[in-house]
């Protein structure tokens, strides 16, 4: 297919553009260096460009003629992670890493945008190409649709990827419904009476309070949660007492909770509030619970997904189409609760894929999943902005 080859031309191009971004990671929203080559190759690729969007965004506009709106967008940001990996385009930066992948994201976004300007017999409509800082944790997503990135003009359908370490290279899924899932921090600061370690009696013991609520707190996803539902909720955080011989006055407990249903993720959140006050009472002491939402689930709309499936199994054949479904979060899904779209995974493992999970200090990636991430994310492209004049296939997005 015309695409793959198409890719696989530009393949050492995409390999320069990610091992540059790998050596120069940047954090959160402050992706200046990364922006700022972003929105100079678009511009020489004729894109209207526009920057400062979520402070270092960047959205890059191809108008060509009359047709869909059809947004697509890759994020920026590293993570605070000494690299250990010794090759020669490791990070330049002590305690800063592409640990994720967000490199070859932006060098995929670039080689997309590369080869829709160079092709632009292939298509007919508007490619809005969307750079993303703070993917991770800062909602550098939510930020942009604030900002108004989804509007002048607002897209008719969306995508977006994550390479995907945990396939080995070859594989691409696409799956429709939900993808990724609702995450919500919480907080609970679990009040007692403090004093000494050995006159428990005379205290209300925070710390033996938090074990219990930690406990019942387990029986929350299998009790209060149909078999056939999905649901996390994890304690990442116990804080409380400096001394041995002390009993504190607080402990402090903080975690996650992750869906995939709006009605399960609520009657979790009601039930985690019951179980930590009930506990705490119980015990005779107080809690404060915060609940902060951080993401929605990630949806894929089924007829993109099937359009992206379809694509998927022509360039790549029906073997390498895969399904994943993770419990992890992405802010992509604040584009995908407005716009009707598809996230997809290109599997990135190298053959020890098992040793370099996303996030760690040893995550390194098959490049050649690039090549597969541009030529599936071009064709999908083409596919949903078709050439009537060309082909006979619709969009699925006419007459939507
Ligand atoms: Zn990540
Ligand atoms: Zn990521």
């Amino acid at each position: 297919m015309a695409a793959l080859d198409e890719a696989q031309r530009i393949h050492e191009q995409l390999i320069a553009w990610r091992r540059d971004f790998h050596m120069h990671p940047e954090l959160g929203l402050d992706t200046e260096r990364t922006a700022g080559i972003v929105a100079k190759t678009l511009r020489s690729l004729n894109y209207e460009v526009e920057e400062g969007v979520a402070k270092n965004g960047v959205v890059g506009l191809l108008k060509n003629g009359e047709g869909p709106v059809v947004m697509g967008r890759v994020d920026m940001d590293a993570l605070p992670i000494q690299e250990e990996n010794i090759v020669p385009y490791a990070s330049r930066l002590s305690d800063r890493m592409h640990a994720c992948g967000h490199d070859a994201h932006t060098a995929i976004g670039l080689g997309i945008a590369t080869l829709m300007a160079e092709r632009r017999e292939l298509w007919r409509g508007t490619l809005k190409l969307v750079f993303q800082p703070g993917e991770e944790g800062q909602n550098g997503a939510e930020l942009m649709v604030r900002e108004g990135v989804l509007e002048n003009p607002r897209p008719d359908a969306f995508l977006a990827l994550h390479i995907w370490n945990h396939l080995p290279f070859g594989a691409v899924a696409a799956s429709p419904g939900p993808v990724m899932a609702a995450a919500e921090a919480w907080k609970a600061v679990i009040k007692g009476k403090g004093g000494h370690g050995a006159m428990p009696e005379k205290t209300m013991d925070p710390i033996v309070t938090a074990a219990l609520t930690i406990s019942n707190l387990q029986t929350i996803v299998s009790r209060n949660v149909s078999a056939l539902d999905t649901a996390v909720i994890s304690v990442g955080s116990v804080r409380g007492g400096d001394a041995f011989n002390v009993i504190p006055e607080f402990v402090e407990l903080r975690g996650t909770v992750r869906t995939y249903k709006p009605e399960v993720r609520d009657r979790v959140l009601r039930r985690l509030e019951a179980v930590i006050h009930g506990t705490v009472q119980m015990m005779g002491g107080a809690a404060k619970i915060e609940l902060l939402p951080m993401t929605p689930a990630l949806t894929n709309d089924p007829s993109v997904t099937a359009l992206v499936r379809d694509v998927v199994v022509d360039l790549l054949g029906q073997d390498a189409l895969e399904e994943v479904r993770t419990m992890g979060s992405e802010d992509a899904a604040f584009f995908l609760q407005e716009i009707p779209g598809c996230y997809l995974f290109v599997a990135s493992g190298p053959d020890d894929y098992e040793d370099r999970p996303h996030h760690s200090a040893t995550f390194d990636i098959d490049e050649r999943a690039m090549t597969n991430g541009v030529a599936v994310m071009v064709e999908a492209f083409r596919r949903l902005m078709p050439d009537q004049g060309r082909s006979p296939d619709c969009s699925p997005l006419e007459g939507t």
